[in-house]
């Protein structure tokens, strides 16, 4: 299949630059022979004029049209049929298997969307009737609802090249909310990003969207993403990544002379709680579903259990024993890209050079070059309160465990914590009566509390939160996954006093769309 190299800024497409970059193979470390185009400033402009152009007719879209061209990309990305996987595995080295189903969850994601814009739910429809006669002052007609902010900015990462890149859940939301959508390409995936911009674009023509809903600009650099972050017109920035990127995008949008939110997603070192009651009863098991959740997928999960805390004992000295032993016999096996591999070996070393910090277990295979070897390191309590560098993402097959004196050791270890994507308790249903404090310590930290599981495998649905306290994100009030992902790229307007006529549908008073609202404090369909 032959693959664009263009920036596809609307319809049109642009050399840029005319400087050109490739995509490299990580298990073979070799150029493909595709040579993507870098974006010039002039089309990050050309990209956000002709977003900020379609935004108008885009955003007063029956919310059916707009649901109809989320499930037509859809459609179009599984048109592309094993090209698209074969392509991103190319890419990424990650397995056909994998990307099977991280295309079924992107494509979930977009029908996900397109049925709850449907539902018309998520514009918040709320009205509050006049009272005239209201002493000493008349009540006015309010109504009001959540409207699209305007152009997005999505900047994908490199570990899931699907479903949160290109047509991922930050792209998903923000068209399903009626903005239109800048993707600055990333740089390890440019073929499969450019597949998957075709699929957008077909889907773009097919259901008649507005020109200009959708662009993808590439760039190997920083150029261009900070280029589309500090343009005028762009409303808000959807972001997964590295906490370096997100961070040095946040300050940037906030610099700017009307700043804008930046929902970046970062990393996280997702601690896990061990109790010694369940220790005692499953020490073995348990260290197996760990040590399989440390090196899943080379470990390049944003919810990668990073941290173990436990205390001190025969049960924990049993456990580490275990995962000892699981871990040395786990193979190293190739990660996404040169960054991230030489990140992974930076990162660890720095870790184990920490005075405090002991290696537990590692592969007992060598790796080759780009391949991520699996490793345990251990450090006490009174270390990881005292020393910050202890609290440092490790992104890759790499987990830390804190052997704490007692439980109060552990909770005050948790309540050092920063914020983080996820915490997991691990213990018996007698241990959880004695553990209220904790689960409350670890709830203010997290933005998902799991019971007796591992926090690997984030499940898509409206219960989901994808995010918590910074610097998992840089804003823990909003989710990136799940429908409730939409709201970050929404905000309130409130209409006093307007005539029938000039309303938007969703507050007249017949109800037209027949959706629920909120009028006078009660739920419900029915008419004014
Ligand atoms: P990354 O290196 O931060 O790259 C993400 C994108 O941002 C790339 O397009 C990159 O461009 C761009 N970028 C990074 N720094 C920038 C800057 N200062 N200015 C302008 N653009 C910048 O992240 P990654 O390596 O792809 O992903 C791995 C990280 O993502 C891990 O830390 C992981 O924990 C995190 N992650 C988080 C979640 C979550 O939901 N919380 C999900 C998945 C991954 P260039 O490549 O051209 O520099």
């Amino acid at each position: 299949m032959k693959i664009e190299t263009r920036n596809c800024i609307g319809q049109g497409f642009s050399t840029g630059t005319g400087k050109t970059f490739q995509a490299v193979n990580p298990a073979t470390n070799e150029f493909l022979s595709e040579k993507f185009y870098v974006a010039s400033a002039t089309d990050a402009d050309a990209a956000l004029q002709k977003a900020d152009e379609s935004y108008a007719t885009f955003a007063a879209l029956d919310w059916d049209k707009r649901a109809l061209f989320l499930e037509e990309i859809a459609h179009q990305m599984e048109a592309l049929g094993d090209d698209l996987l074969e392509r991103a595995s190319l890419e990424t080295g990650l397995p056909i298997g994998r990307l099977a189903g991280e295309r079924g969850r992107t494509t979930g994601q977009l029908r996900m969307f397109a049925d709850y814009i449907r539902q018309g739910r998520w514009v918040e429809a709320t009205i509050e009737t006049a009272q005239p006669a209201r002493t000493p002052l008349p009540k006015p007609d309010l109504r009001k609802m959540m409207q699209p902010l305007g152009p997005v900015i999505v900047f994908g990462s490199s570990n899931f090249p699907l479903a949160y890149s290109v047509a991922g859940g930050d792209t998903a939301a923000a068209l399903a909310a009626g903005c239109p959508v800048v993707v600055k390409a990333h740089p390890a995936h440019p073929g499969t990003s450019a597949l998957v911009a075709m699929a957008i674009l077909k889907a773009a023509q097919l259901t008649h969207m507005p020109e200009g809903v959708f662009s993808l600009l590439y760039c190997n650099g920083f150029t261009i993403g900070e280029a589309l972050v500090t343009h005028p017109k762009a409303a808000a920035v959807g972001f997964t990544g590295s906490l370096n990127g997100g961070r040095a995008l946040f300050n940037l949008a906030a610099q700017r002379p009307n700043p804008i939110p930046v929902f970046a997603e970062m990393g996280s070192t997702n601690p896990v709680v061990l109790l010694p009651g369940a220790l005692s009863e499953n020490a073995k098991t348990i260290a197996a579903q760990y040590a399989d959740s440390i090196t899943l997928g080379v470990g390049q999960f944003c919810t990668n259990p990073g941290l173990l805390l436990g205390i001190k004992g025969p049960e924990l000295t049993q456990f580490k024993e275990a995962l000892a032993a699981l871990l040395s016999a786990k193979l190293p096996e190739t990660m996404l890209h040169k960054g991230i591999s030489q990140a992974f070996n930076t990162k660890s070393s720095d870790m184990l050079a920490q005075p405090e910090v002991a290696l537990l277990a590692q592969s007992d295979t060598h790796p080759a070059t780009g391949a991520g070897r699996p490793m345990v390191a251990t450090a006490s309590g009174t270390a990881f309160k005292a020393n910050p560098a202890l609290h440092q993402e490790v992104f890759g097959p790499f987990s830390l465990l804190i052997e704490c004196d007692d439980l109060e050791e552990l909770k005050t270890c948790v309540s050092t914590l920063q914020g983080q994507l996820t915490g997991t308790l691990i213990g018996t249903d007698t241990e959880w009566e004695a553990s209220k404090s904790l689960v409350q310590a670890l709830t203010q930290k997290v933005g998902r509390v799991i019971f007796n599981g591992v926090p690997t495998g984030v499940e898509v649905c409206a219960a989901m939160q994808h995010g918590g306290p910074y610097p998992a994100t840089t804003d823990a009030r909003f989710t990136a996954v799940g429908v409730d992902a939409i709201k970050r790229f929404l905000r309130p307007v409130a209409f006093q006093n307007t005539p029938d006529a000039l309303l938007p549908k969703a507050l007249q008073n017949a109800n037209p769309l027949q959706i629920s609202r909120r009028i006078n404090g009660a739920y419900t369909h029915n008419a004014l």
